[in-house]
């Protein structure tokens, strides 16, 4: 891992960190858990104990078949970032032929619905997959929501973020 210097963005203190930019599951299957329970990428800033993630991303790969899952830091959770970092960051060679998915989270922060994207799995029930649309954006968030209604049509939250990520797909188009 490359050691990196990173600015607390609270009070300016800069701390050495061992960078993480990527995790090849399919060699490190235990690490699995730790990011599911938020254990990768951030650290306590000495001075004022502000969290700090070490990066916006970072690059979860299986080899076969392969499959990138980008982990990126929540306060970019919108659809246009998403369409802007496949199309700006990531090779041109690489997509369309690797099934990339983007994930939205908060560093240091447990996430269990993450499992469902790890394992490949679909949710079981109505919460599960109003979870999962929360770490999502766009059209696959919008699937997740538009499932938990078909499940429960009373669920109120699932509705409401339903809506609002169809005006954020209108008002970037
Ligand atoms: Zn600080």
């Amino acid at each position: 891992m490359p050691i990196k210097e990173i600015e607390c963005y609270n009070c300016g203190t800069k701390l050495k960190k061992k960078v993480l930019e990527s995790i090849n599951i399919s060699e490190n299957p235990r690490q699995k858990k730790e990011i599911i329970q938020g254990k990768i990428n951030f650290s306590y800033c000495p001075e004022c104990k502000t969290k700090i993630s070490h990066k916006t991303h970072i690059l979860l790969s299986y080899l076969d078949p392969p499959r990138w899952i980008w982990l990126v830091d929540k306060k970019h959770q919108n659809p246009r970032y998403q369409e802007e970092f496949f199309r700006s960051i990531v090779p041109e060679s690489y997509s369309g032929l690797i099934n990339q998915e983007m994930v939205f989270v908060e560093f240091g922060e447990q996430c269990d619905c993450l499992n469902f994207i790890l394992d490949n799995k679909q949710p079981q029930n109505s919460n599960d997959w109003l979870n999962l649309g929360k770490i999502l954006t766009g059209e696959k968030a919008i699937e997740c929501f538009k499932k938990a209604l078909r499940l429960d049509q009373t669920l109120a939250e699932a509705k409401k973020l339903l809506n609002d990520e169809l005006d954020k797909l209108k008002s970037h188009s």
